[in-house]
């Protein structure tokens, strides 16, 4: 894309403005006061009144509390393909909350008056300054902003054998290995498994990052959904973090195949398998090994594609590891 000095220009001033909002915001929530970006700043009380400037009687109850949500959104600089994580502050208990945030709204997993949820940066999303929203009935909310920024997403080319381009032609077999890996994803724990950061499920050379266009023998395959290392088969593949196993199981192009719920929606998969060590419905801890490196499905030699998922959208798995979980 090309881009006019003053296009750019002008892009900056709209930073600003959004940056001085952002400040405003963040001011008004630790003062817990109301935002707002489109109003102008006014201290404001911790709860406020609902009754639309209507006079009450002397001596009567003459206000009724709005809970205000306060919402923070990480990183607050996030590039395309990456994860945002989402924590809402403030609902009443038992209340639900949904975010909104690219035009969508996702429910998020409350306990007690915190909410969260995780939300993918598609790869295709425009890069820009996005407000993220929250809602609960009658509550005032306090909105994040994030900047989501471009990524380049280079093409990588591979070779495969005859026999291993012939997989994709089966057709019905991999309809429904997909329609498998929908079940798998379907529910998730609303409670995250572990509580420590996550790690690489294996140290080895990132030989395919994620979202290159992939080109199979010339031609183009579409987007590379994960990371692949490269490593000697029978290497251990290790849980990047605690979860439950929800699928484990031979697929016709994953070969074996391990996915495993960490909950509030975040899936992680484990695909090219020599074996599998675990057991759909094993709940395991963080570095259990789950496999070893192998070369099983649609493959051309020893290595672990690892991938990751929130809601069916799959997003860079190195995001999980600057993740607070
Ligand atoms: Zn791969």
């Amino acid at each position: 894309m090309v881009r006019s000095n003053e296009e750019v220009a002008m892009g900056r001033r709209l930073l600003v403005v959004v940056f001085a909002c952002v400040a405003f915001a963040a001011g008004a929530a630790a003062g817990l006061g109301i935002h707002g970006c489109r109003t102008p700043p006014a201290p404001l009380p911790a709860t406020t009144p609902l009754d639309g400037g209507r006079q009450e009687p002397a001596g009567e109850a003459a206000t009724v509390s709005r809970p205000v949500l306060v919402v923070s959104a990480k990183p607050s600089s996030v590039p395309q393909g990456g994860l945002l994580s989402v924590i809402v502050e403030g609902a009443p208990e038992g209340a639900p909350v949904t975010v909104e945030l690219f035009g969508r709204a996702v429910a998020a997993f409350s306990s007690g008056e915190t909410a969260r949820v995780f939300v993918p940066v598609a790869v295709t999303q425009a890069p820009g300054v996005f407000e993220v929203d929250a809602h609960c009935g009658e509550c005032v909310v306090v909105p994040a902003f994030v900047e989501v920024t471009r990524r380049e997403f280079p093409s990588s080319h591979i070779a495969v054998t005859q026999e291993t381009a012939e997989l994709t032609r089966n057709q019905a077999r991999i309809a429904a290995d997909q329609a498998k890996v929908r079940s798998a994803r379907a529910t998730t724990s609303p409670r995250p498994y572990g509580e420590g950061s996550f790690s690489l499920p294996l140290e080895a050379e990132v030989t395919t990052p994620f979202g290159h266009t992939r080109y199979v023998n010339g031609v183009e395959s579409g987007r590379h959904w994960g990371i692949d290392f490269g490593a000697a088969a029978g290497r251990p593949v290790k849980a990047a973090n605690a979860g439950k196993v929800v699928l484990a199981e031979t697929l016709l192009l994953s070969g074996n195949t391990v996915i495993v719920d960490h909950g509030l929606n975040v899936f992680t998969t484990y695909m090219h398998l020599a074996d599998i060590s675990v057991k759909p419905g094993d709940v395991i801890e963080k570095g259990t090994t789950v496999g070893h490196v192998g070369s099983t499905g649609f493959s051309t030699g020893p290595h672990l594609h690892w991938s990751a998922t929130c809601g069916g959208e799959s997003f860079d798995p190195s995001a999980l590891l600057e993740l607070d979980w």
